[in-house]
């Protein structure tokens, strides 16, 4: 069953590639001979399972190819929640992101294709680090990046993407608080709030974004000199400092579709990389380093797609226990409504469970 044509229209809103409306499900039968036999393989069991695949930016291009919805973690998230009529939903991105996709996915089971595709960036922190940190700083409310464990979130009094990371910082209403586990990310907000930031883990870094130089970005400013560079806020301050723009991977894909500019300098992963190519062809768009390459989330391949809709091993199932799924929505629609209008909110510390 297709998701009801609302869904396509506030999706496409939100900047996404939407894979399932009419015409592009059109697109996706007569573009069959393009597929490889493997895709086309994947394409029929996906039917025959009746599942919804959804594909992060960092994916490679031929799980994209086949996923129903690409795009960045909240959208993914958001996208579970609202489609409605399928059986079973595969999710190729790394665990916390399929964890947010089955707490608010109504009675739709979620699989991920590979078991051990912990973010090393979500690794740094765990629950205890948050209980330790509010025990230390008692009544300094604890806001997690959305690259955490469910685990960790339960902990955690807010939560935030690097969209809107500053906008929860300030909702906060409070002098100071914990903001982790991302430290790049914490001087991005430093930079735009008054806020206190005390780091979660001050050694906390996503190490494909850590490794984005200056130096990199200015060869290539000068080799092209009307390009915008746009660096991800996971990559270090004086790299954001260099670039042009700092965005998340949905702000990349809205910024290079809908600029006049031709030529794009992209400071994060290889496959969004490939993604702005592919569907911007006009424009030329080039990595800061080639090197970027997430291996946690090329572990899921369109091999492991096809024999996880072939076998449905338990164990690929991704569930979150019950207690800690109400904490985590409430604080997910806290951030929504954040980010939706702005508005300051109060925030009350949730006490630590150990
Ligand atoms: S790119 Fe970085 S933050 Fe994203 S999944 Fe890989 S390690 Fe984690």
């Amino acid at each position: 069953m297709l998701p009801p044509q609302s869904t396509s229209d506030k999706l496409c809103r939100l900047g996404f590639r939407y894979n399932v409306s009419q015409s592009v499900h059109t697109r996706c039968e007569s573009m069959d001979d393009e597929l490889s036999v493997l895709q086309n393989k994947v394409l029929e069991l996906k039917k025959k399972r009746n599942a919804l695949i959804l594909a992060h930016n960092y994916q490679t291009m031929d799980i994209q190819e086949i996923a129903d919805f690409v795009g960045d973690s909240l959208q993914l998230a958001q996208t579970s929640a609202e489609v409605q009529g399928y059986d079973m939903i595969v999710f190729a991105g790394v665990r916390f992101m399929a964890e947010m996709a089955a707490i608010l996915a109504k009675n739709t089971p979620v699989y991920i294709p590979e078991t051990e595709v912990l973010c090393p960036l979500a690794a740094f922190v765990d629950a205890e680090v948050v209980c330790k940190k509010k025990k230390e700083y008692p009544g300094v409310p604890v806001i997690v990046y959305v690259n955490t464990t469910a685990e960790t979130k339960s902990e955690a009094d807010m939560i935030c993407t690097s969209g809107s990371a500053a906008e929860v910082v300030e909702a906060a209403n409070c002098p100071r608080v914990i903001f982790g586990p991302d430290s790049n990310l914490a001087d991005f907000v430093r930079k735009s709030t008054d806020v206190e930031i005390i780091d979660l883990e001050p050694s906390g870094h996503c190490y494909v974004h850590q490794r984005f130089t200056v130096e990199q970005i200015e060869k290539l400013k000068k080799q092209y000199p009307n390009a915008i560079a746009i660096a991800h806020p996971e990559c270090p301050d004086e790299v954001q400092e260099a670039a042009d723009l700092v965005g998340s991977t949905g702000m990349m894909v809205k910024t290079v579709a809908e600029s006049e500019a031709d030529t794009f300098l992209i400071a994060t992963e290889m496959g969004l990389v490939h993604q702005l190519q592919k569907n911007n062809p006009e424009k030329t768009i080039i990595p800061v380093s080639e090197d970027a390459i997430c291996f946690t989330m090329k572990r899921n391949t369109l091999k492991g797609i096809y024999n996880l809709l072939k076998n449905l091993p338990e164990e690929n199932r991704v569930t979150v226990p019950e207690h800690m799924v109400q904490h985590i929505k409430n604080i997910l629609d806290e951030m929504n409504r954040v980010k939706g209008n702005g508005k300051a909110a109060k925030v009350t510390t949730k006490a630590t469970t150990s």
